[in-house]
């Protein structure tokens, strides 16, 4: 059944991912109509958009719970968080006929302020401009000092995990088949810090008034061709924007929300654009094509947080001696397209759900600044992304989302879903976790994000000019089958072709294969047409 074989029997784990990703996304459309109340959701505005230092901010909304009881005795909390992430919270009575509440609070603090009305798992956002008469943007004050206070804690977890790591590397290194992979996992921690690297300063102490520059936009200013990247500069690998200091930004999330909400609108989530969404999608195309000619997935083999993860799984089922699953042959390349299908659904609802802006034509309700797509679907793969939680998990160990509300939003129907992750990326983490544990890079056989890599890597007329490259010297290989079988994405072509480059869409560039080929220079890695990797004899 499903083509998969013998010792490789358990069917069921290697096709949960494709369920769960590709039909519960359509599934959630399909299960909740939308209607003028869907389902339960605040809808709430603000007096205005700016205001000044020490002015009243009004927040009026409506509660509706969807269901045929009327919202008795609801108490709203609306939190107010400051630019500098400290916060202010009302409680107040819901209407009980309309559901209706309002709260005024004066901002004292100069900024960017979120506002959060919040009902349990249910939540809108809003956002509110404060600005300080006295502050002159094109003149700053000095900063005195350093603006950032460094985060002691996750700079000795760094260096211990980075030196563990490190010790791991040279140890391995002794060994003649684990040079490169010891070599890759010191790299694949280390780069973790280093794309969290937003996280290594304490939030806690900003410069103030925090109109001088909130922290985050101090780190970024990211400017490709004038063009302010202002959530950072796009990357192909995961790693959400907000723990990372919008220095990098997973290319994933721009691409959906470029297209959708921000196509038009000058400003993002607590960002300003200075360019519309089609310019700043086509830096993002742009930059992901550049740097995937340039090394491909290398991205997914060596940089991608999540790759490692998938990765740590693998030496936890070696350590405690499971062995290892395969798909057959011809489902593993079927799998494999499901990426494809998916990048191709994300972009496609990502276009439906911004159809008014970009086509003036609003093609599905729900869709306008407050309705339950805009709230819970801006970006439609981000709500099933196995990476989520480990981004939120970081950036609420540094304060920067309340602990509280990751269990809050997290709880209710499916449908119900969170504001930071859902139910859905929990149980994709989790159904993920399984599946890699027992099937090798299970998650990046229809990653998305690798699919994208790969149309600018693997396919014309990126091919002809993509500088790394898996090369094969057909006369030195004796067919000893070992490359097919310790590739983590089981692919094939590296031991079916006939030599000459094997790189496939599949292949993470993870180079096991050339680290374990007992033949003298029968695998190379190619950069440019020069070899700066080859397979060793380790037989002898
Ligand atoms: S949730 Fe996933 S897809 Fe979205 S930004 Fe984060 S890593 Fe990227
Ligand atoms: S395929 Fe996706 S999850 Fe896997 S390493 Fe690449 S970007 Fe990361
Ligand atoms: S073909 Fe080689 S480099 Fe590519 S994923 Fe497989 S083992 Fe890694």
């Amino acid at each position: 059944m499903w083509g998969i074989k013998g010792k490789e029997s358990n069917t069921f784990i290697g096709i949960i991912p494709i369920i769960i990703t590709a039909l519960l996304v359509v599934g959630i459309f399909v299960c909740q109509p939308v209607s003028s109340c869907y389902g339960p959701h605040i809808t709430a505005s603000l007096s205005a958009s700016e205001i000044s230092i020490n002015e009243n901010i009004t927040v009026t909304g409506t509660v509706c719970l969807g269901t045929e009881e009327g919202p008795t005795n609801l108490t709203v909390r609306v939190t107010f968080v400051k630019p500098d992430y400290g916060w202010i919270e009302h409680f107040v009575q819901a209407d009980n006929e309309t559901g209706e509440f309002t709260v005024t609070q004066k901002l004292e603090m100069a900024g960017y302020w979120n506002v959060f009305p919040i009902l349990g798992h249910i939540t809108d956002r809003l956002g509110v401009t404060v600005t300080d008469p006295l502050y002159d943007p094109s003149n700053p004050p000095p900063i005195v000092g350093s603006p950032f206070k460094p985060n002691a804690l996750l700079i000795t977890a760094a260096v211990t995990t980075v030196s563990i790591s490190a010790i791991v590397a040279v140890t391995g290194r002794k060994k003649k088949t684990r040079k490169i992979s010891s070599l890759r996992l010191f790299i694949q921690v280390g780069l973790v810090f280093l794309i969290f690297f937003g996280m290594f300063i304490d939030h806690e102490i900003l410069p103030q008034p925090a109109s001088k520059i909130p922290v985050h936009e101090f780190l970024i200013a990211t400017n490709v061709f004038g063009v302010e990247m202002s959530d950072g500069f796009p990357v192909p690998f995961f790693g959400c924007y907000y723990p990372c200091g919008k220095t990098v930004t997973c290319a994933l999330w721009e691409i959906q929300t470029y297209i959708y909400p921000f196509w038009q609108t000058n400003r993002g989530w607590g960002v300003d654009y200075n360019s519309s969404g089609l310019v700043r999608l086509a830096i993002v195309f742009g930059s992901v094509m550049l740097l995937s000619v340039l090394l491909g997935k290398f991205f997914c083999g060596w940089v991608c947080p999540f790759g490692l993860y998938m990765d740590l799984l693998t030496y936890i089922r070696k350590a405690v001696k499971i062995p290892h699953r395969d798909l057959s042959e011809d489902f593993n390349k079927k799998f494999h397209q499901l990426g494809y299908v998916i990048l191709a659904l994300i972009i496609v609802l990502s276009v439906i759900f911004g159809s008014e802006a970009i086509a003036n034509a609003q093609l599905i309700p729900g869709t306008e600044e407050g309705g339950f797509i805009y709230q819970y679907f801006s970006a439609p793969f981000c709500q099933v992304c196995p990476m989520k939680p480990f981004c939120v998990l970081l950036q609420s160990s540094v304060g920067l989302i309340r602990p509280e509300w990751i269990g809050q939003v997290t709880t209710g129907q499916f449908y119900e879903l969170g504001y930071y992750i859902t139910s859905l990326n929990l149980i994709v983490l989790g159904v993920v976790t399984v599946s890699a544990f027992l099937y090798r890079r299970a998650w990046c056989r229809i990653c998305p994000l690798g699919a994208l890599i790969a149309l600018f890597h693997r396919f014309p007329p990126f091919k002809w000019v993509s500088v790394l490259r898996l090369d094969k010297v057909e006369e030195k290989c004796t067919k000893c089958g070992i490359c097919k079988r310790i590739c983590p994405t089981q692919v094939t072509e590296v031991y079916d072709e006939k030599g000459g480059d094997v790189t496939t869409s599949s292949c993470i560039l993870c180079l096991r294969c050339v680290e374990m080929c007992p033949y003298e220079d029968a695998l190379q890695l190619k950069a440019a047409g020069k070899t700066v990797l080859r397979s060793r004899n380790w037989l002898d």
